[in-house]
């Protein structure tokens, strides 16, 4: 790693702890050219990830609409919003750990299912009942849009 105040390349790593609740790791660096320290932070690229939808049509993994589709079903329920950033995590890192990077959006519907019926009885039921109705249009978009109530929402 370039040092990025003398651009030497030859630095060293002091210290590597994971950061994120494990999503990331954090490197100390050291520059013993210029005595410069740096940080530095590893993750996995989440942009390799594609889903696959059912019309066959392939699409970026994008972890903010997934993360919209799952807090729209979980709306006014008493539910800790660390909670739900955990949630997501987990069911990106579920995603990651999959050993493929092309995956059907069925696949990912199933698995926040799974992760919601844990959490919170009523988003699991209404995602479910969006996503079974769905059997032929299985893009989060939509479900999005289904859940979305039909008052305008403050949140956007
Ligand atoms: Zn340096």
């Amino acid at each position: 790693m370039r040092c990025p105040f003398c651009g030497n390349i030859d630095t060293q790593v002091k210290d590597s702890r994971p950061a994120e609740d494990h999503v990331a790791i954090r490197r100390r660096r050291f520059c013993p050219a210029c005595g410069g320290r740096f940080t530095t932070y590893e993750r996995v690229q989440l942009r390799d990830l594609v889903v696959i939808k059912s019309n066959g049509k392939r699409e970026d993994f994008d972890r903010d609409k997934l993360e919209r589709s799952i807090r729209i079903s979980m709306q006014k329920r008493p539910i800790d919003p660390e909670r739900i950033d955990q949630m997501i995590s987990g069911i990106v890192r579920r995603l990651e750990s999959m050993g493929e990077t092309d995956i059907p959006s069925s696949r990912i519907g199933e698995i926040v299912m799974e992760a919601l019926a844990r959490i919170d009885t009523v988003a699991y039921v209404r995602f479910a009942s969006v996503y079974k109705n769905f059997q032929a249009a299985d893009d989060f978009e939509d479900f999005v849009h289904e859940l979305r109530p039909p008052q305008p929402s403050t949140e956007e």
